[in-house]
């Protein structure tokens, strides 16, 4: 049986910006001012597009000199490693424009490569993914110096599609993997491969081989990896005594989820034809319906009412961790230039109404 979650619902969701620095692509001597991002201080962002500016607060702001460090410690993440091994279930979402920073503020500058770069690079450039793992297994070595039950951690790590589910750690195991469940008991992904862990440098490489094989993957398609979710889900188990009956021993389980979204570009539906369309319609759908979801969250007198966790297969097997048994955290990325202003605009607007 997972815990409820009773803190305020204020602290339920808590959303952050990151704004990455200009690439050498989007500097243009010749538009001038060439950013339309100004960070004002650690919770506001100044949008300003010449005709109208307008000023957001978020509980974070990062700007574009926010080391991978900082915004691990202060995006909130820890609170959610913590929680999970209290037997919550919680999600970490990167949201943003395809090339606005989602995989390098998860998994880490240079994407999977990240891996195999010199223990220097990664101390300074690893992403929040593996600073949390490295974290929880911190955490896990402390509480079980203190308890006598050991933990346990579980892993699968899928992508979703176009509505379909891929397993990144068991790429061949047949396509079409199936949600089931419900909403009063959870949803999973049947067949799904799990795995149980016991060092960081094997979900480290699960990650790696993950990130491969989804670029992979959407390379056979003709495509980029920007157009699918991706989930990684680590589960920590004990096994814990509630009285002194020995046969009345449960396990509770936690859970930290991690989702790399898929591009929150308008795909121009001009140009789309056929089963493209279909795949744009189904990635806009699902990140729709996720906002819809978080947003009727955080607004208390929407909680009661009806929340659309059905209409996509990301937030029905995010149904549990968004609807009542888990904090969210929301960590949205922007690109600052002048070049991606409405989709700024349109990613500050989203987050705005998560929080
Ligand atoms: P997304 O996953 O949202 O498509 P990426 O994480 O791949 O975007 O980022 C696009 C490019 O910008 C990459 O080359 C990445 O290394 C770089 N980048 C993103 N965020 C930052 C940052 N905070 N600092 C430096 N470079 C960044
Ligand atoms: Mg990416």
């Amino acid at each position: 049986e997972v815990p409820r979650y009773i803190g305020s619902d204020k602290d339920r969701v808590r959303v952050v910006v990151r704004v990455r620095p200009m690439s050498e692509r989007e500097y243009d001597e010749s538009r001038k001012p060439q950013k339309v991002l100004h960070c004002v201080n650690e919770n506001s962002i100044i949008f300003d597009g010449g005709q109208h500016s307008r000023r957001f607060t978020f509980d974070s702001v990062f700007n574009e000199a926010s080391s991978q460090d900082e915004v691990f410690q202060y995006c909130g993440i820890k609170r959610l490693v913590d929680m999970a091994i209290e037997g919550y279930i919680t999600t970490c979402f990167a949201y943003g424009q395809t090339g606005s920073g989602k995989t390098h503020t998860m998994i880490g500058a240079q994407g999977a490569s990240i891996f195999r770069m010199d223990e220097q690079y990664r101390v300074e450039h690893l992403g929040i993914v593996p600073r949390s793992i490295n974290y929880l297994f911190q955490r896990l070595r402390d509480k079980t110096l203190q308890s006598s039950s050991p933990y346990y951690i579980r892993v699968s790590y899928c992508e979703i599609y176009n509505e379909q589910i891929r397993d990144l750690i068991r790429p061949a195991n047949p396509d079409a993997l199936q949600v089931r469940g419900s909403i009063e008991d959870g949803f999973y992904v049947e067949n799904l491969y799990q795995t149980y862990i016991e060092t960081i440098d094997e979900l480290l490489t699960i990650l790696e081989e993950g990130e491969l094989n989804r670029a992979m993957a959407s390379h056979k398609l003709n495509d980029t990896s920007s157009r699918s979710h991706a989930l990684l889900s680590i589960q920590i188990e004990q096994d814990v005594q509630e009285s002194d009956d020995p046969n009345e021993q449960m396990t509770r389980q936690g859970k930290l989820i991690f989702v790399d979204l898929a591009g929150s570009e308008k795909v121009k539906l001009s140009h789309s034809k056929g089963k493209q369309l279909v795949e744009t319609n189904n990635i806009n759908k699902s990140l729709l319906t996720l906002g819809t979801c978080i947003s009727a969250l955080s607004d208390p007198s929407k909680r009661s009412g009806h929340i659309p966790y059905r209409e996509s297969k990301l937030t029905r097997l995010l149904a549990e961790s968004l609807g009542g048994h888990g904090i969210t955290l929301m960590i949205a990325c922007i690109s600052p230039s002048r070049l991606c202003e409405n989709e700024s605009m349109n990613t500050l607007r989203y987050a705005n109404r998560a929080k």
